[in-house]
């Protein structure tokens, strides 16, 4: 009998052998290391621990769950690109996300060879239950990706519609909650125990700060754990990259001080740009950027790039919209400045 999950799983993922590593077969600390190939001498000479076992420790304090439902990633796009790999036969299977979203999803996807589904959020930038509901009689629909708060629009998208997925979708949910941190909604992680389907990725990039290390968490039941420890390189967090990690954890103050900061200066920079002439929608946001509609994105985008300042110019997919993230004070008033120039011309 098939558990849940497994019926998910493509077949040749259920049959691997995974390459079972030097520091798989003997995982004891001390001792004569002559396994690896290691060379002797040196700092950084050994291979890091495929398994990361201080920093999901560190973690599932932090985040009140269990170190055993914790994936490490080298930045949540690893999680993404496994969960395809593991879920989704290529030129067969599905995927679904709801758009405008991270790009990332569709990128994967198509390295993959996964169609994937975009369904348009509504004006609210929410799910739309009607348009959701008849693909998941869909055989070959594997994987739903929800990204919540959502990126680039910045809003939390419904508990109830995210619930009502978990409920009746018969595949894997992956929620992106890479900008939870910045909100008061309580993460997905909790669910895990009673939706074996879902997996809640997150990431040290946003809130914590060290997207130059790129390290990416995906918390999951022990049985997709399991899958994902199977197909992911057997080294992939850098010793380096997991005590810079484990450090910066282990200075919580320090960064619940940096996010309330954030979150003082995005209350300050939407007051600001409520005053500038040409500011049409300042959409809300539960994350650390602001997505707002002006009279042209493209042209805005271009005069602030000459002065060096960039944004993210969304024209593309939301119409005359532009993205911007909350900086220091500093930034954020060389930013207004330029706004209240631009409308005086
Ligand atoms: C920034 C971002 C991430 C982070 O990806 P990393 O690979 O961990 O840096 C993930 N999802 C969304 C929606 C993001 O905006």
């Amino acid at each position: 009998m098939k558990s849940k999950v497994q019926q998910f799983v493509r077949k040749n993922i259920q049959a691997l052998a995974p390459y079972s590593s030097a520091r798989d077969e003997y995982s004891g600390k001390e001792g004569i290391f002559l396994d690896a190939n290691e060379n002797p001498f040196g700092v950084y000479n050994r291979y890091p621990d495929p398994y990361q076992p201080a920093l999901k420790e560190k973690l599932a304090q932090i985040k009140n769950t269990s170190a055993d439902q914790i994936f490490i990633g080298n930045g949540s796009d690893e999680a993404i690109d496994l969960a395809f790999r593991i879920f989704c036969e290529p030129g067969q299977d599905k995927a679904l996300t709801f758009v405008p979203t991270y790009g990332m999803y569709e990128v994967s996807a198509n390295i993959n060879d996964v169609e994937l589904i975009k369904l348009p959020l509504n004006e609210e930038f929410q799910i739309d239950r009607n348009l959701l509901q008849p693909f998941f009689s869909d055989k070959n629909l594997k994987l739903i990706f929800i990204c919540s708060p959502n990126n680039p629009t910045g809003n939390l998208l419904r508990t109830g519609d995210i619930e009502f997925i978990l409920k009746n979708f018969n595949g894997i949910v992956l929620i992106d909650e890479a900008y939870i941190d910045f909100c008061d909604q309580p993460s997905f992680i909790k669910k895990i125990s009673e939706y074996p389907n879902l997996i809640v990725i997150q990431t040290l990039s946003k809130a914590w700060g060290l997207a130059g290390i790129r390290l990416g968490i995906g918390y999951m039941n022990e049985e997709i754990l399991s899958y994902f420890n199977r197909v992911k390189a057997p080294y992939n967090i850098s010793t380096v990259n997991q005590q810079t990690a484990l450090d910066i954890l282990n200075k919580e103050q320090d960064y619940r001080q940096k996010v309330k900061d954030i979150l003082a200066e995005k209350e300050q920079l939407i007051q600001n740009l409520t005053c500038v002439k040409g500011i049409l929608t300042i959409y809300p946001s539960d994350a650390n950027f602001l997505l707002v509609e002006v009279e042209n994105a493209d042209e805005l985008y271009e005069k602030l790039i000459a002065r060096k300042i960039i944004i993210r110019n969304r024209n593309s997919v939301i119409k005359n919209c532009v993205r911007i993230s909350v900086g220091t004070s500093g930034e954020n008033e060389q930013l207004l400045n330029a706004l209240k120039e631009f409308s005086n011309d």
